[in-house]
């Protein structure tokens, strides 16, 4: 990191951290737990984003340091949810990984396509030390059809949620993201169906953009168990729009890392995300390099919307401090 990096970082960013950050959306794989690897096949979606065949524990906490050198960091991880893994061994390899790592919260993917059984579950939930539920992404791409949360979670998932008050991370489907009527009375059903689970929408419901978060929001009125995370959410506005609806209880910092490691930031052009990075990143789908500008951490850039949107809104450095760590340990608090 050069130094000029760092002295924008002491300047900027560290000064509305609290002593310790939890990234409340992260992932660790090794490509051994995979069935194939996705871009060497044909499907459709699956050259949508191109990773690394590794990103261990070590890596993960690693890259949180290198963001926020100067803080204690943990994370709240999970595995590659993709069709392309195997279910009970990338689940051996999170839990070992978590468990040889401090700072480590892991999350069991999850969803009634990958077939597995209550005991199954159980047993992971049990010996694994698992804190909840990702939900499986039975799809490559972002091509996500007509899928309906519905789908997405089935009766033996919910049960378990809601007797256990397990955390339920959940990637809305359809192209119409949280705005769409569909996602919305999915979203709707699953708060209603599992009261006692802990509903975190990854990615803000993937509203990244100012017009889908203000066509969304509403939803979630009254919706106390669903709250959302903020990964590779970089638009302030977006933000402000949450915390004036759903207020800083219900949102959780979160990065998306290793995603958010990349240099550079998610901006809106026209009608869609694009992320700008420094050169030297795989091609991808929406993303241009360039090497004429300063960039840093995505991460960092994560905070510094909140910083933005905290500042507009008029919340206290409490419930900053809230977004950064205390309403995320509160959710992975076991009953
Ligand atoms: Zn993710």
């Amino acid at each position: 990191m050069t130094d000029t990096e760092h002295a924008y970082y002491l300047q900027e960013v560290a000064p509305i951290l609290p002593a310790t950050v939890l990234d409340f959306h992260t992932h660790t794989w090794s490509s051994d737990t995979w069935k194939e690897r996705p871009w060497e096949t044909d499907r459709e979606g699956a050259k949508y984003m191109v990773t690394d065949e590794r990103y261990s524990a070590e890596q993960l906490l690693a890259d949180g340091r290198a963001c926020f050198p100067d803080r204690d960091y943990q994370a709240v991880c999970f595995g590659y949810p993709s069709p392309a893994v195997d279910w009970a061994e990338d689940t051996k390899y999170v839990a070992e990984e978590a468990k040889r790592n401090r700072g480590l919260w892991p999350l069991v993917l999850a969803g009634p396509s990958l077939g597995v059984s209550r005991e199954g579950y159980e047993e992971a939930l049990d010996a694994g030390g698992f804190h909840g539920f990702k939900v499986f992404m039975n799809w490559y791409g972002d091509d996500y059809g007509d899928m309906r949360v519905e789908d997405m979670v089935g009766p033996t998932e919910r049960a378990l949620a809601n007797e256990r008050g397990l955390v339920m991370l959940l990637h809305v489907p359809r192209r119409g993201r949280l705005a769409d009527p569909v996602v919305q009375a999915g979203v709707r059903w699953l708060s209603a169906e599992c009261p006692r689970a802990k509903i975190v929408l990854a990615h803000c419901g993937r509203c990244y953009l100012p017009g889908e978060m203000k066509a969304a929001i509403a939803c979630l009125r009254g919706l106390d168990n669903v709250r959302m995370d903020t990964a590779m959410v970089m638009d302030p506005v977006v933000l402000q729009i949450a915390l004036n609806e759903i207020g800083p209880g219900r949102l959780v910092f979160g990065t998306d890392f290793p995603i958010a490691a990349m240099r550079g930031r998610r901006v809106q052009v026209w009608d869609h995300w694009v992320d700008v990075v420094l050169p030297g990143y795989p091609p991808s789908a929406f993303r241009v390099e360039g090497d004429n500008y300063h960039a840093g951490y995505m991460a960092r850039e994560i905070v510094l919307a909140i910083r933005w949107a905290a500042d507009m809104v008029g919340i206290s450095d409490a419930e900053r401090d809230g977004i950064f760590h205390d309403n995320g340990m509160a959710l992975l608090k076991k009953e």
